[in-house]
């Protein structure tokens, strides 16, 4: 599948757009996108600039979460979109989220799911934003299976039931047998099996394919990194300036165990956390405070290894090697 449809897999809603522009007002407009849809930037900024008044400003920044609004330029535009996320935090009076779903229908995925997932059974379904108006589909015909299904709430940093984050598996923090997570890729399942301890079935609607997922290669690989790190000295624990990303009390709380422990350590804050703007910082390992993805997805890109807090407290010996699952960012009960 080439990205050009790729990005044609899903609604972006223009003629909303088109209408909201035209309701408030607006003069000027923003838009965002995550890089697996910005080829659609030039094209969609066109078509508004001649269906509205509104003359259109893209965001060249990358754009990683609902957690990296472009809040400059948001402070520039009178309204900013921004593509292919769910609203993670509120006071962003004039950003509008435009959560950009999957047009592909889950269905014919969901025989083969069914197949796999013993009858009498009870399924925990999660999906992330761009298939999760599907649940409902999905839990009548997997009802229709004779399995139970159970749609978990989340917290506060969930939208909708049965949501997942790459950095928040609460929706899954529910009584079942085992998960079917509708998507692509294999962080979020991965976090959500090393978090609960089930077995997590992965039906990719998009590729057609069914998959059971095996967390041991994953938690092989991070207790590997914490052992490497048993001897080092220095630290820098990284922070992020993202708004949604911050978590400078996490950090201020890991430089004080690095102290407790006598580890030279310093915070480091910055926007991007790429192994290019890491390199020039000369320390024996990173504590990673911004997204979780960060310490997973880039781990052999970086200088030096990148830790979670949770496994730095295990190098540190405040928690157990068993206690070893994916860094989360949890916020209030809903
Ligand atoms: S912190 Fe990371 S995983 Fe969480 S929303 Fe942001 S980019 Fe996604």
């Amino acid at each position: 599948m080439n990205s050009t449809s790729y990005s044609d897999s899903f609604d972006f809603d223009l003629d909303g757009i088109v209408d909201l522009i035209t309701r408030t007002g607006a003069a000027t407009a923003g838009l965002q996108f995550p890089e697996g849809f910005k080829r659609r930037a030039f094209s969609m900024a066109c078509e508004l600039e001649g269906r509205t008044s509104a003359s259109v400003v893209i965001s060249g920044n990358p754009c990683f979460g609902a957690c990296d609004v472009d809040m400059a330029l948001a402070g520039e535009v009178d309204i900013l979109f921004h593509f292919g996320h769910s609203e993670l935090l509120d006071g962003m009076d004039n950003v509008i989220f435009m959560e950009t779903p999957a047009k592909v229908d889950v269905i014919p995925v969901l025989g083969a799911a069914a197949d796999e997932l013993e009858s009498g059974t009870t399924v925990g379904l999660l999906t992330t934003v761009q298939h999760v108006h599907k649940l409902d589909e999905v839990k009548s015909f997997l009802e229709s299976r004779g399995l139970s299904c159970v749609v978990g709430e989340g917290d506060s940093r969930i939208r909708h039931p049965g949501q997942v984050l790459g950095c928040n598996f609460s929706a899954g923090d529910v009584e079942c047998d085992n998960y079917l997570y509708i998507g692509s890729g294999k962080f979020h399942p991965l976090g959500v099996a090393v978090a609960f301890g089930r077995r997590v079935l992965v039906a990719d609607p998009m590729m057609n394919t069914v998959e059971w997922l095996d967390p041991e290669r994953i938690l092989r690989i991070r207790s590997g990194i914490v052992a490497k790190c048993l001897d080092a000295q220095t630290f820098g624990i990284v922070v992020s300036t993202k708004v949604g990303q911050n978590r400078m009390e996490l950090a201020r709380r890991m430089a004080g165990l690095a102290g407790k422990y006598g580890k030279e350590h310093v915070i480091i804050m910055l926007d991007n956390i790429t192994p290019e703007a890491m390199l020039q910082f000369k320390v024996d390992a990173f504590v990673n405070t911004a997204c979780p993805r960060i310490a997973i997805d880039d781990a052999s890109r970086f200088n030096a290894p990148v830790l979670t807090p949770v496994e730095f407290e295990i190098v540190l010996g405040e928690r157990d090697w068993d206690e070893l699952v994916f860094d989360e960012i949890r916020e209030g009960a809903k």
